[in-house]
């Protein structure tokens, strides 16, 4: 796959759907909803990133070195099943802190795994806002485009307290990366 969305609206005002999505949005295979959504997050929820964890440590903090390895993780495989069994209704949104430059990658991942989803939600190139800000961004992009989000999945505590000062329920997953 290319860098770019082959249904997400390039041009789409950013934030303001109908008629297209932002262009860190990338739908699986065409837009939906309305509907319910289920939010995953996926390093350290869906993925295993504690083999590239090292590149984070005090001293030598290389996110670009932490993110271009992110194709080669294991997968969470409770999680994995937790989503193949959510209600074919429901509509899963995956919003990762991952830069877009990572998303053939990801991409390539979740393929891989074979894992259910239908948008995959990226920091878009300079957006450099704490996960947080950007990931309560997107609640509210999800929420006017029709796309209530139910029911969250977070291993980052600060994006958890997010996710319920939104009125979104989250369920904290432990990484451990967070200590
Ligand atoms: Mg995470």
């Amino acid at each position: 796959m290319t860098g770019t969305s082959p249904q997400g609206g390039a041009a789409a005002d950013p934030g303001s759907p109908p008629g297209g999505c932002p262009a860190n949005w990338c739908w699986r295979a065409g837009q939906r909803g309305p509907g319910r959504a289920v939010v995953f997050d996926i390093d350290g929820v869906l993925s295993d990133a504690a083999g590239r964890q090292h590149y984070l440590e005090r001293g030598r903090r290389d996110w670009d070195a932490f993110f271009d390895a992110c194709g080669d993780d294991p997968l969470v495989t409770e999680i994995a099943r937790l989503l193949e069994l959510l209600d074919r209704s429901l509509l899963v949104v995956l919003l990762t802190g991952r830069p877009l430059r990572v998303r053939p990658q990801t991409l390539a991942w979740l393929e891989r795994y074979g894992l259910r989803w239908d948008v995959l939600v990226m920091r878009d190139r300079g957006e450099y806002q704490r996960a947080a800000a950007f990931k309560e961004a997107v609640v509210g992009q999800l929420r006017r485009a029709g796309l209530e989000p139910v029911l969250a999945f977070e291993d980052d505590p600060r994006n958890r307290d997010m996710f319920h000062r939104a009125g979104v329920p989250c369920v904290y997953i432990h990484s451990g990366y967070y200590e």
